[in-house]
């Protein structure tokens, strides 16, 4: 067993605190990775306070997570001691029904084992996260991160980069296209990057006017205030795919109204509460409503060398580990450049 230094919610609403647990030993398709870094996820936060129902405690969250390979077990083929590997949403599946054998592991039908909060298959008890210090995972559901990266920039791709080049390439962004990303924060910024990087037109719509700058920076080509109406009226019938990242509820009619002919929203933020939607803005145009989850191994995979290839990373703060609950506030207030990054060397 490996005793592993922590973060954790003791309870619901608790702030974080340190917190130790056993790792289990390294088994013969097990890989144990010392943790560098690990971004900081709105569901983080939306788990910590139960905001989807069913939160289990302690809690030990974290689910975008890159370190150096410390140990490898007997049979594992795919990494070697020493380099460097992430590990996202997911640290097992079924394997055998069918979104598995296609490599959907996130639709997982008996469902995927989550990186934290989940029940442990292996050892028993609870998965724990990334704001660790170390972690235990099957090689089969470890991805591989090129040479030479900064690995603190690394990390929020394993979820934030995932969940949003899942949909752009579900929904078959080509050059040209016009893409809106609604809400510029972790998962937003990295929509950005990617759909830029695919050659699509990318328009940020945000509530806060002063992340402008940033979003041009970023690669969008335009940037609108939603709290403006006039604005929104431009781009009405305008979009071929809108990816929506908010994480608090929003009246979602004035976007679906965005759309062109047979467009699709693709919801990917969670808030816990039930939108409501006019129809009529579904019928008229034929637009779609969708939704993603994450996305599967071989496709994070891509995502990575696609970001790798690209020169795509994510912009972030690093914090130490001992500043999280503050992180939590600002990520409320919308107050995060685009992700805090956590370095568990100060764990
Ligand atoms: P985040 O960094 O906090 O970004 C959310 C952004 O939404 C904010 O930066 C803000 O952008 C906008 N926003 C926040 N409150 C708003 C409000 N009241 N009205 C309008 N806009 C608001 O969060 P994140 O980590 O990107 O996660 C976003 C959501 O995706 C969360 O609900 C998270 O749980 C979910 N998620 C889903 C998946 C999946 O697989 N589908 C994966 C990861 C995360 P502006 O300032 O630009 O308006
Ligand atoms: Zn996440
Ligand atoms: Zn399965």
């Amino acid at each position: 067993m490996h005793p592993t230094k922590a973060y954790a919610a003791p309870a619901v609403h608790a702030p974080l605190t340190p917190f130790s647990f056993e790792r289990r030993d390294v088994g013969p398709h097990d890989v144990l990775i010392d943790i560098k870094f690990c971004g900081v996820c709105h569901s983080d936060l939306h788990q910590v306070r139960d905001e989807w129902g069913g939160a289990q405690f302690p809690l030990v969250p974290g689910h975008e997570i890159v370190g150096i390979i410390r140990e490898v077990g007997a049979h594992v083929t795919k990494f070697q001691v020493g380099q460097p590997a992430g590990v996202g949403c997911m640290v097992d599946s079924c394997r055998e029904c069918e979104s598995c054998r296609e490599g959907l592991e996130q639709y997982c039908e008996p469902g995927f084992t989550g990186t934290y909060g989940a029940p442990d298959k292996v050892s028993g008890g609870l998965t724990m996260g990334g704001y660790s210090n170390q972690i235990v995972v099957n090689e089969d559901f470890v991805l591989r991160i090129a040479e030479g990266q900064p690995l603190e920039r690394v990390a929020p791709l394993l979820c934030a980069g995932i969940t949003t080049y899942s949909p752009l390439r579900q929904w078959n962004v080509q050059p040209g296209q016009k893409v809106g990303v609604i809400g510029l924060g972790g998962l937003g910024h990295m929509a950005v990057k990617i759909a830029a990087a695919m050659g699509a037109e990318v328009t940020v719509l945000s509530t806060s006017p002063g992340k402008e700058a940033d979003a041009k920076e970023l690669g969008a080509h335009k940037f609108i205030v939603t709290k403006d109406p006039a604005a929104l009226k431009e781009v009405r019938s305008y979009f071929d795919l809108i990816i929506n990242t908010v994480s608090a509820p929003i009246d979602l009619n004035q976007y679906l109204q965005l759309l062109r002919r047979d467009g699709t929203m693709v919801l990917l933020g969670v808030p816990p509460e039930a939108p409501q939607i006019q129809i009529f803005n579904l019928i008229g145009g034929r637009r779609r409503l969708a939704g993603s989850l994450i996305g599967g191994i071989a496709e994070t995979q891509e995502m990575l060398d696609f970001c790798a290839e690209h020169g795509i990373l994510s912009d972030v703060e690093v914090i130490p580990m001992a500043d999280i609950n503050e992180a939590y506030e600002r990520m409320l207030k919308g107050d995060v450049k685009y992700r805090f990054s956590i370095d568990l060397a100060t764990l």
